[in-house]
């Protein structure tokens, strides 16, 4: 019988691997009838805490409903999804809520800031349903955008911004919830190449420095290539679940007697 499991009880002190998701047959179903559609269907999969998944597949394949699944934004139409041994259909919206605002970070195509506020502003109105003092909130804005790179920018409106500079905007407005889950939905999408490119490196470099999670959907080939871990979409099924062991996380030094 699986005991739920929660952050801070004694085994998250054991160092090895720890389940973050389970998902068992989880499906999720639009329409009905004879136009119904499994945009998910009956999908079974883990992901570890501290892992980076890439998830790769055609458009329409149901990759931004599996996230939004694994967001908590949405709920299945079948299946269970266990989130740190909770099951998430046993939790009422206001658990999803607090899950959503403290536990996961989410980053979308769209930057989503809003434009009349400065790229602080921003950041800081993000964290109002956490109810911080005003001082916490401004350190830890401030810290966000020193993270993407941006302090300079802080007191500046996304009209006066590159599409690059909001999305590490959006970045660091993520990360000032201090999540434990990144979920990425092409967050590339809206930029050239070349600034894609730095985005991945700094969603990359936000995961080998710390100990997130980090859900990406991608249709860019080559960060596909490097990730440790790439699930491909068809159809609304896995068809392709790889791990690579080359560019993990894996510190050069260990402690000792860590084997
Ligand atoms: P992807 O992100 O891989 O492009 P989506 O998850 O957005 O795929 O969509 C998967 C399928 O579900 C598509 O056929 C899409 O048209 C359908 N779909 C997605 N969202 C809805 C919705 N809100 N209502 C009806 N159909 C939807
Ligand atoms: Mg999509």
């Amino acid at each position: 019988m699986d005991k739920p499991q929660f952050k801070g009880q004694k085994y998250m002190k054991e160092k090895e691997t720890r389940t973050l998701y389970r998902l068992t047959g989880v499906s999720k179903r639009y329409g009905s009838g004879e136009i119904a559609i499994n945009a998910v269907d009956a999908i079974d999969l883990e992901i570890e805490d501290g892992e980076f998944v890439v998830i790769v597949g055609p458009s329409g394949s149901g990759k931004s409903t599996m996230l939004q699944l694994l967001g908590a934004l949405d709920r299945p139409s079948g299946g269970r999804i266990e989130f740190e041994g909770r099951d998430l259909q046993a939790l009422g919206d206001r658990d999803l809520a607090g899950l959503r605002s403290k536990t996961l970070g989410f980053i979308f195509q769209q930057f989503n800031l809003i434009p009349t506020l400065t790229a602080q502003e921003n950041i800081e109105i993000a964290m109002a349903p956490r109810k911080l003092a005003s001082a916490e909130r401004v350190d830890r804005a401030l810290k966000a955008l020193e993270r993407v790179g941006l302090l300079d920018r802080a007191g500046h409106l996304p009209s006066q911004m590159s599409g690059g500079e909001q999305q590490r905007v959006a970045i660091a407005r993520a990360l000032s919830n201090q999540p434990d889950v990144l979920l990425a939905d092409e967050p590339t999408g809206n930029l050239d190449s070349k600034t894609g490119e730095t985005i991945l490196t700094l969603l990359h470099d936000l995961w080998a420095d710390t100990g997130l999670t980090i859900v990406l959907i991608t249709h860019d080939q080559s960060i596909a290539a490097k990730a440790p871990r790439v699930i491909r979409f068809a159809d609304g099924r896995i068809v392709g679940d790889d791990r690579t062991f080359t560019s993990g996380r894996e510190p050069e030094t260990v402690g000792a007697g860590n084997e």
